[in-house]
């Protein structure tokens, strides 16, 4: 019987009626054939709320008891829904991290996984058991309980998978897939039946938060083909995998944006070697991380350099650039926190040329100004002003015409 691992979300989960409604869906896989190992995440709202708690008792509770708190979470769901799956007439057996040999490294709070021992598993499937596993903790070598950071339980489903060789990891959430953008301002976006792991890293990162960034890469990794599906609805999803052999890629798979953007420019820089150093290197020490960078070619002795940061970072991003202007003998630091990125993602893009250039008339046409511009293999990115991110995605969705299927 195949293997299939799935994880249903806190909404998901977030009353007993829904609880009652997943042990309902997980006797339907079953009687169609399947082996099934489920991650569920704390009842929606739960983790806050644990999170508050710790708060209220200190400004900054000690990591490790943190993770004891938040972990308690997970443990209450995995316990119902073995009830409601043994009240159905099922044998379910539900599992701590710990209890199932999840060990991470011992970085409290934001823990990575290591390795799982999957034998106690494999045994209860043997027995014809379903598996309920908390999600989003572990246990490191010393024993300590360990939480994976926010949104935790995806990459513990997808660690679940690669270890035992699943067929597939679902993961069921309150969205029925990964729409070509998202639909609250396109409303005519379109949910894909796949997209590529690529595809999903860049469209994750750039801000469509559908599945945690980590569980994706960990997919890629190991190759686990991971779908994203609806706890509420039927259907089939979106599937995310590696490009098949031989399938008809389309263009551009999707329109990311992230409107948290910042842009800071150094005026009349001195294009000299170490300047680009002298710029970013006081930046990252303050642990900003930086996106886009663009530096222009010195007409004179001297050059501008301008890059993004994530708009919290603005105000002390600006004011260490300042101290560094004057060291450098800068002309003048301005900057722009009304900005806004929007990328077309696609691996389709390796092979066609042209489409920046359609990207370009397409907002030029809504008279659209590009601030900055940055591709990479399958990305096209520009930074607009804020007020234009609507126009623009909504213009940019209707020339790569993404709401009809490829
Ligand atoms: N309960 C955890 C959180 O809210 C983990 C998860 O749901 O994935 O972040
Ligand atoms: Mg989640």
């Amino acid at each position: 019987m195949a293997l299939i691992v799935q994880k249903y979300g806190g909404t998901s989960v977030g009353s007993v009626e829904r609880i009652e409604h997943v042990a309902d869906k997980l006797i339907d896989w079953r009687k169609r054939g399947h082996d099934l190992v489920v991650v569920v995440s704390a009842m929606s709202g739960e983790t806050n709320r644990l999170f508050e708690l710790a708060h209220s008792i200190s400004e900054h509770p000690v990591p490790r008891e943190l993770d004891v708190l938040l972990s308690t979470g997970e443990q209450v769901t995995i316990a119902l829904l073995s009830m409601a799956l043994h009240k159905r007439g099922y044998d379910a057996r539900s599992y701590t991290g710990s209890q199932v040999h999840i060990l991470t490294d011992n970085a409290h709070n934001k823990a990575r996984i290591r390795e799982i021992d999957s034998q106690r598993i494999h045994a209860d499937l043997k027995a014809g058991r379903i598996v309920v596993v908390a999600g989003f903790q572990g246990v490191d070598d010393e024993g300590n309980i360990t939480t994976l950071g926010r949104g935790g339980s995806d990459t513990t489903a997808v660690a679940l998978a690669a270890a035992l060789k699943a067929e597939e990891c679902q993961i069921y959430t309150d969205v029925d897939g990964v729409y070509t953008t998202d639909p609250r301002v396109v409303p005519q976006a379109r949910r894909l039946d796949r997209i590529t792991f690529e595809e999903m890293l860049e469209m994750a990162s750039l801000g469509s938060k559908v599945l945690q960034i980590r569980a994706v890469e960990f997919a890629g990794k190991y190759n686990v083909p991971l779908r994203v599906l609806s706890s509420f609805e039927e259907g089939d999803g979106t599937l995310i995998t590696y490009e098949e052999e031989g399938m008809e890629e389309a263009l551009i798979s999707g329109i990311a944006f992230n409107r948290d953007e910042a842009k800071l420019t150094v005026l009349g820089v001195p294009d000299q070697p170490g300047v680009a150093h002298k710029i970013l290197g006081p930046v990252a020490n303050a642990n900003i991380e930086v996106d886009m960078i663009v530096q222009n070619i010195a007409e004179d002795a001297s050059t501008d350099f301008t890059f993004t940061v994530h708009r919290n970072d603005y105000r002390k991003a600006l004011s260490i650039l300042e101290d560094i202007a004057k060291e450098l003998g800068a002309r003048e630091v301005i900057g722009d926190d009304q900005i806004v990125k929007i990328s077309l993602v696609g691996v389709g893009m390796r092979s066609h040329a042209g489409i920046a250039s359609t990207m370009f008339e397409t907002l030029a046409r809504e008279g659209i100004n590009i601030r900055m511009i940055s591709t990479s293999e399958i990305k096209v990115s520009v930074v607009v002003d804020e007020k234009y991110l609507e126009l623009g995605v909504r213009a940019l969705h209707e020339a790569f015409e993404l709401d009809q299927a490829g």
